[in-house]
């Protein structure tokens, strides 16, 4: 099957299955060539309740034709297929293990190693550019943002920053990491490469999906993958960087009772939550330490020792309206 799908000609469209390792895992993939050019990949499902962006690739899947290309474009809409199957949040369900932090994975691995290892070997090792879907977990709620990876190659984070640039939402991340995840991996390893955050709490809209798509045919277009007119991306001053985020972990198992919701902004020192015990007594406050906006938060009343609490972006020293987005 493997060769068969990527022994493919212009103006041919595949589909089949990619084998993970003998970890039983088959990603399904679709594969649309249009003649010479760049291959794009694009994913969706590592964290499989995630699934505005697996709705939106498998429409692209379908819509996008050979004759709409040059190059070729490979959609792979669900990385975790058991996850998905099972019903479970965002872990691959043989192993629990988080798919966004084993890149590049080990051929001998667990169920997850194997299938980050599938994709670095087989995906990413075609890949010029990459294009991850994710959403908030499905008791996350979201704030649409992109990222992008700051610290690798000029060329690579600037294009992977105008990348992120046609990606119709307000807020990017410039992300510190360059190990363990999809994108962070795919950047340092020289692929420019984004990843669209929009939606969560375990559902989809018809407009969030639109919206998905749309950002993935404006970075296709822009990249001169897709045959349409690349579409300028918004002013500068619409969308704002940020370089630092904080990702606060619960200190203990409880119920959550979040002060603000995902898109909020709040000065330092403002209390962004509380966790209570099964009594009503408060048992943890959680502070803001600096000023800064809510790109996600947990919604649902449980919450989890050492899962993920709030995450939030901290603005720059004064929230600048012009310039202030262009990385140096
Ligand atoms: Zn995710």
């Amino acid at each position: 099957m493997r060769q068969k799908l990527w022994e493919i000609q212009p103006g041919e469209k595949k589909t089949g299955f990619l084998k993970a390792g003998d970890s039983g895992y088959e990603l399904p993939v679709t594969v649309i060539c249009g003649g010479e050019g760049k291959t794009a990949l694009v994913t969706a499902g590592i964290h499989n309740a995630e699934y505005v962006g697996i709705q939106a690739a498998m429409e692209l899947a379908r819509e996008l034709q050979p004759e709409m290309l040059q190059g070729t474009v490979v959609i792979v809409p669900l990385v975790n297929v058991s996850g998905f199957s099972r019903r479970t949040m965002s872990m691959v369900y043989e192993d629990g293990k988080n798919l966004n932090r084993e890149f590049p994975g080990r051929a001998d691995g667990t169920a997850a190693e194997q299938i980050c290892h599938a994709m670095s070997a087989e995906l990413l090792e075609r890949a010029d550019y990459y294009i991850d879907l994710h959403s908030g977990d499905g008791y996350e709620e979201m704030h649409p943002y992109a990222y992008y990876v700051g610290p690798v190659e000029a060329q690579v984070r600037e294009l992977s920053f105008q990348m992120a640039r046609r990606v119709r939402v307000n807020y990017l991340v410039e992300s510190q990491c360059t190990t363990k995840g999809a994108y962070n991996y795919a950047s340092a390893s020289g692929i420019p490469s984004v990843l669209i955050e929009r939606g969560g709490l375990g559902v989809w809209s018809r407009e969030e999906v639109d919206l998905d798509k749309e950002d993935v045919r404006r970075i296709l277009a822009f990249l001169e993958i897709l045959k349409e007119k690349p579409e300028e991306p918004q002013a500068a001053g619409e969308q704002l960087v940020f370089r630092q985020v904080i990702y606060e972990h619960a200190p203990e198992t409880g119920c959550w009772y979040p002060a603000c919701h995902a898109g909020d902004f709040f000065r330092k020192g403002e209390i962004l939550g509380e966790i209570r015990d099964y009594f009503g007594n408060t048992v943890y406050s959680c502070k803001a330490l600096a000023d800064g906006m809510i790109l996600y938060q947990t919604a649902s009343l449980a919450v989890l020792k050492d899962g993920p609490m709030t995450a939030y972006g901290v603005l720059p020293e004064q929230k600048k309206t012009e310039g202030e987005t262009l990385p140096e």
